[in-house]
Order: structure tokens, then C-alpha cells, then sequence
């Protein structure tokens, strides 16, 4: 069902025509309206179904109901129009004739996505969401400020649906991955998060043991591996704030024709924008972490970094000539780093980092300009103020999307690390029961130790129960 409405501009009194998507599956979405006269951003929520409050809760402007001119369908107080969803991706503010448009892109959707499983998606997203901010999200702050001792009681012992005692630290942090993984479930779409997974754990099974030691123990060893972990949660913490206003770009991920004159509704660059930077520059800080396991699987040492790189650090340019090539890695700056992402080993293959450096560079020196009636990014060079990039909101958002999900298979690779170094200490966690399936005794353990199932996770796995709710 469409709703319309009109918006008046705090500033400048021009109207914009809403046509609101209404009965859709959301509680409630945030909306953002430019004003094409003067650009006032107008933002507030629109909210489905609380009882006396039905409708638009603008923060800075007032709305009316349209004046109609029955006979003619003509709106008569209306300058613009617009296409308000917080589901879908939605037509882009214009200038309004008069008329009443006779269709709208929400109509298109159906035609353009499975709708069961975009109901589905919708009602897990919805459900989520509200248990994220009534009480999952408790653990994650405990984590974030290190307060790991009441992680357990936060996690009320628990992965997923299963009773799991966390009393050590490991356990714990791997139930809050098993959270962190159903929140972002949705963000993958081509492949789904658990067979990621997998494929990961399966690749890293093969990583020589003492080389990784000696990797862990160089780089600041396993406390500083909890830290980490600690920092690429907070990529994905952070996301959970900005989700409710990105959620149309993880519906125009699944469309089968994506259009490029589509927009946002939900969502402004402001809202996103310090998300891209503080994200882009965490993951990369952590870059290390694959490129260095990648060399171990690839190139049997460490150290032994891909041809690219070696040439780079090796030029009699390099601004850090000394020291060791590990070392000169480190001392890349980050948009280095990102351009030598060689996602054609096996492991930054699998979190396929979608980081633009012009973008972030644009946010991070204040040298970029934001259309929100076209919804259009552009970054200039800090230097010359050469246009360096252009992308849409809905591109930028779903690159967001997609920091988050390498934030959680940077979590999972993080996990693995740890399980690894303090298996000898005996502290120990299984991963979610759902990866073991039909695993043989016999068999390679699904968590990557590399060791027989039957020696590893077994007797763990094997008492663990589904608690009925
Ligand atoms: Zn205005
Ligand atoms: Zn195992």
C-alpha cells in the first residue's frame, strides 16, 4: 500500500510529495528527504504502527495531509515528489507536475525479488534488531570496554541455541561470534555466511602449525590476538547502529536488474560516511593478519610476501628501506595496503575487502561533496583537488555491507588463531554445532584444527544441548 503525504521544508516552505511504502514488514525505518530548492536534509522516522502515532515523527519539519483535486487527480501542494521506503531501494526526489504518479519502483520489486524470502528476511532483520538493542548488544560493550568477566552471564551461557558454558575466555568469544553471525546472516547474498565459513575453516586447516606460532608470538602474541578481535567487532557493533538505515541496499544486492538511478530513502551520506572511514581504517590495520597466513599457505613462510608486494617494499623508493620485509609491510600506509590486496590467495580471497582509498581519503581530508538530490559522492585528490571518484549512496552503503561481512570473517580467522595457540594450554572452545553435520571420526575436524574430528571437537559437541525455550 502507498500513503502520501506532504512535507514542508523548515527552511525554505517548498513541498515535497511523499509516497510512502506503508504495511511493508518494518516497525518503524528512518527516513531522509532533500529539499531540491534549498537542500535542507529533513530526517526523522516513519513508524507503521504505533497506536496514536501512526506516520511520519519528523525531527526538523512538519507534514500535511495533499490537497486533491478530486475530479483531475491533481495534488495542488506540491513542488517535488519523492518515494519513501524503508525496505526497498526507491525513486529519487524530482520535480512533481501535479499529477498523480500511477506507479511506483515498489511495484517493480516483485518483479525483481523472490518476495517469501524477502518477507522472511524481513521478519528475522525486524526480530533482530530488537533483540540486538534489548539485550545482545550488552555482551559486545562488555567486550568493547574489557570486561570479559561477566561475558558469560551477558551471554546467559549460550551459542546460539545451544546451553554453553563459557568458563574460559575463548568460549566466550565465540559466542559472541555466534551472534555477530546470525545479525549479519543477511548481508550475504550470492553465498551464504555459513558455507564462507566453511570454506574458510577448510583452508586454514591446512596452515603449518609452528609457522603460525611463530607468526602469533612476532606479532605481539595471543593477548594481543583478543584485542583484535576486540577492534573487528567494533566494525561490526557500529554497523548494528547504522543497519535500519542501509537495509535497501541489502535488498538491491538481491535484485535481479539492479537500476542505477535507484536511491535511499532511509539513509543520507552523514549517517554512513565516519561507518566507512572508522571501518576501512580498522580492517586494514588488521590486514596483516591474512596477507601474513596467506603467505604461510602460499609461500611457506610468513614472511614471504606475493610478488607485488615484495617489489614494492624492495623499490629503492620506499620511504622505510630498512629492516625486515615483514617490517617494511607494517610500515605501508593503509591505502598501500588496500591497493595491494591480492585477493587471488586463498584467504584474502575469501573476505574480498571492498575498500575504496579515494573514497576514504575524500571523507578523511574533508575533500569530497555530497549531491543528496542526485545522491551522488564525489571525492577530489587532497592535493590537487583533481575529481579522484564518483559513486551513489546506494553503492557506498552497500560497500558497507560489505566491510562488515570481512569484519566477521576477519573475527572467524582471529577465533581460529586463538583456538590454535591455546589448545596447548588447554583452554578450548568448539564452533557452532551446525558446522559439524555429518562429520566422520575419522574425518579432518570442521574447526580447522586439522586433527581427527574424534580427537578434537567431538566429546564437546557431543554433550551439547538445544535449549527449549
Ligand atoms: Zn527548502
Ligand atoms: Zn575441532
Amino acid at each position: 500500500m502507498v500513503v502520501p503525504k506532504i512535507v514542508i521544508c523548515p527552511v525554505c516552505g517548498r513541498r515535497t510529495y511523499a509516497r510512502i511504502q506503508d504495511g511493508g514488514y518494518l516497525n518503524e525505518y528512518p527516513v531522509r528527504i532533500y529539499c531540491i530548492n534549498c537542500r535542507t536534509l529533513i530526517r526523522g522516522t516513519y513508524n507503521m504502527s504505533a497506536p496514536g502515532q501512526k506516520g511520519f515523527i519528523l525531527y526538523n519539519a512538519k507534514s500535511e495531509e495533499c490537497d486533491v483535486e478530486s475530479t483531475r487527480l491533481i495534488v495542488k501542494n506540491a513542488d517535488y515528489k519523492i518515494e519513501i521506503s524503508g525496505e526497498l531501494p526507491c525513486a529519487l526526489v524530482s520535480e512533481f507536475d501535479g499529477s498523480i504518479p500511477r506507479t511506483t519502483t515498489f511495484l517493480d520489486a516483485t518483479n525483481q525479488l523472490d518476495m517469501k524470502t524477502h518477507i522472511d528476511r524481513l521478519a528475522v532483520f525486524s526480530t533482530n534488531i530488537d533483540n540486538w538493542k534489548r539485550y545482545r548488544s550488552i555482551a559486545f560493550q562488555l567486550l568493547d570496554e574489557g570486561s570479559l568477566d561477566y561475558l558469560p552471564k551477558a551471554l546467559m551461557n549460550k551459542m546460539g541455541d545451544y546451553s554453553y558454558v563459557c568458563d574460559n575466555y575463548l568460549k566466550s568469544l565465540h559466542c559472541l561470534q555466534e551472534i555477530a553471525r546470525e545479525e549479519s546472516s543477511y548481508l550475504f547474498c550470492q553465498k551464504s555466511e555459513d558455507s564462507i565459513i566453511n570454506d574458510l575453516l577448510s583452508e586454514l586447516s591446512a596452515v603449518d602449525e609452528q609457522e603460525l606460532h611463530r607468526f602469533v608470538i612476532d606479532s605481539g602474541g595471543v593477548n594481543a590476538f583478543v584485542d583484535r578481535y576486540r577492534k573487528v567487532m567494533s566494525v561490526f557493533t557500529s554497523f548494528m547502529n547504522i543497519y535500519p538505515n542501509v537495509l535497501p541496499a541489502e535488498t538491491y544486492l538481491r535484485y535481479r536488474n539492479q537500476d542505477a538511478s535507484l536511491g535511499i530513502a532511509t539513509c543520507s551520506f552523514e549517517d554512513i560516511k565516519s561507518f566507512y572511514q572508522d571501518s576501512y581504517e580498522a580492517l586494514l590495520s588488521l590486514f596483516y593478519i591474512p596477507v601474513c597466513i596467506d603467505n604461510i599457505l602460499v609461500r611457506k613462510n610468513y614472511t614471504n610476501f606475493d610478488n607485488n608486494i615484495t617489489r614494492y617494499i624492495n623499490d629503492p623508493r620506499f620511504r622505510n628501506p630498512n629492516g625486515t620485509d615483514y617490517e617494511k609491510y607494517f610500515g605501508m600506509d593503509k591505502g598501500k595496503k588496500a591497493d595491494l590486496i591480492n585477493n587471488s590467495d586463498p584467504i584474502q580471497g575469501i573476505i574480498q575487502l571492498s575498500a575504496n582509498k579515494q573514497i576514504r581519503n575524500g571523507i578523511g581530508h574533508n575533500s569530497f561533496s555530497y549531491d543528496g538530490i542526485t545522491q551522488t559522492i564525489t571525492a577530489y585528490s587532497n592535493r590537487n583537488k583533481a575529481q579522484t571518484v564518483q559513486k551513489s549512496l546506494i553503492e557506498v552503503a552497500m560497500d558497507c555491507i560489505g566491510l562488515t561481512k570481512s569484519s566477521i570473517i576477519m573475527g572467524e580467522i582471529i577465533l581460529f588463531i586463538l583456538r590454535q595457540e591455546l589448545r596447548s594450554e588447554g583452554i578450548r572452545s568448539v564452533i557452532h554445532p551446525r558446522f559439524y553435520g555429518d562429520v566422520g571420526l575419522n574425518d579432518r575436524c570442521p574447526c580447522g584444527s586439522g586433527i581427527k574430528f574424534k580427537k578434537c571437537c567431538r566429546a564437546e559437541i557431543g554433550s551439547m544441548r538445544v535449549i527449549s525455550e
